[in-house]
């Protein structure tokens, strides 16, 4: 990715004549079974089986091929795993580098079932978790112990969107622990706004489910490693059954075609929402990376080429039932619903108490209801109209 603009690198990435065969798009290859002709064929199948040779279903058939080296390029890595979704991208990525006996420090603010998979999960294995609440690398390097084998980082932060000097956490991290994995889920930038490997860390996951599949159609996950943590990514992800289906990793790769010009829409629009709503008297902050009140935006500035669709504002007053029923009952753009990344609008709140209860490291300073917009490509003069509506109902 050091020469390519990243618009033609997502047109052209994997789509070689191996993968597209004379079509445009890269071929659906449905299997399990790979046939050999020979006995030496069968050998070189073997031998090369980590390495793109057609070996069996759940090493991948030429569709994931095609996906996984695209992947790879965009996010500067040595290879790609794919996961039957994001949560299985998490899991089975931190999952490949603990063992018994070890420390992994995360930050609080990540997506809740990635906590919970550390608090239910891993607890188990006794594997231990702390949860932080700080985005610079001084402060996160007093947590590090010797026994601190994964850092996990979510950068902006899920629902509050603050976002953490990922090049001073490494460094700090590196510094105290050079062994530790540190992992990022990447899935806001998609990728592509922001190059964790560049900066620094060995492992970029993406819940693919929202911007690379596009459409609110299809679940994937997808981890992208260094060189240094590939090897050891792709065998455990093999031996956990991690895979996904042929037409699924079609769709991603389909996905990647108009990613670009879709995060643009998305940006544009998000960034025009986001600046009325900073105007709003009935709004106390806008958490927008792109924004300067939101926590963080120093680092976006410097580290991310651009900004996507999902950002959340705080209220100034805390919505009863009855309001915020009234509030989000009567959208006619945005619809209620968990996931984001596709072409719709889509809103969802949380008081703060909802939210302090799944920040187990603090950091829930305001009182008013947030509310959290996944802004869509309809016209952004419709959205703006529909919110406005929606701060009227709030007045009444
Ligand atoms: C949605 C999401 C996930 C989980 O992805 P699924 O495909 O739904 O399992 C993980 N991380 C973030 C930030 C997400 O938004």
């Amino acid at each position: 990715m050091a020469t390519k603009k990243i618009d033609t690198a997502l047109i052209n990435a994997g789509r070689s004549k191996r993968y597209t065969q004379g079509s445009v798009n890269s071929v659906i290859q449905r299997a399990s079974s790979l046939v050999f002709d020979t006995v030496a064929d069968k050998k070189r199948a073997t031998a090369g089986r980590a390495q793109g040779e057609l070996f069996y279903g759940r090493r991948g058939t030429l569709t994931h091929f095609s996906l996984q080296e695209a992947m790879t390029e965009l996010e500067n890595g040595a290879g790609c795993a794919l996961y039957p979704c994001g949560a299985a991208a998490v899991s089975n990525a931190i999952l490949a580098f603990v063992e018994a006996g070890d420390h992994l420090l995360m930050s609080g603010a990540v997506y809740e079932p990635t906590q919970d998979f550390c608090s239910k999960i891993l607890s188990k294995l006794n594997v231990t978790t702390t949860f932080f609440d700080h985005c610079i690398g001084s402060e996160i390097a007093e947590l590090v112990q010797p026994n601190t084998r994964v850092v996990f980082l979510e950068s902006p932060a899920s629902i509050t969107m603050e976002v953490q000097d990922v090049p001073s956490i490494v460094k700090a991290v590196r510094a105290k622990a050079p062994d530790a994995v540190i992992m990022i889920d990447n899935t806001w930038a998609a990728g592509v706004l922001f190059n964790a490997l560049d900066h620094g860390v060995d492992i970029s996951i993406q819940a693919g489910t929202k911007y690379l599949i596009g459409h609110s159609d299809a679940m994937i996950g997808t981890a992208v490693a260094n060189a240094r943590c590939w090897d050891q990514l792709r065998e455990n992800s093999y031996l956990m059954g991690q895979m996904v289906d042929a037409d699924t990793a079609y769709m991603a790769s389909r996905g990647l075609r108009t990613l670009g010009t879709r995060l643009r829409q998305h940006e544009e629009s998000a960034l025009q929402v986001a600046e009325w709503l900073a105007q709003q008297p009935a709004v106390a902050r806008v958490n927008h990376p792109a924004l300067s009140q939101c926590k963080g935006h120093e680092y976006w500035r410097r580290d991310f080429s651009g900004s996507s669709g999902l950002f959340s504002f705080v209220l100034k007053k805390k919505l009863n039932n009855d309001q915020l029923a009234n509030y989000l009952d009567r959208f006619h753009h945005f619809s209620m619903a968990y996931s984001w990344g596709g072409y719709e609008s889509l809103i969802l709140a949380n008081q703060p108490e909802e939210l302090a209860a799944i920040r187990p490291a603090g950091g829930v300073d305001f009182d008013g209801t947030l509310v959290r917009l996944h802004i869509g490509l309809e016209h952004v003069e419709d959205l703006i109209a529909d919110l406005a509506a929606g701060f009227d109902r709030l007045a009444q």
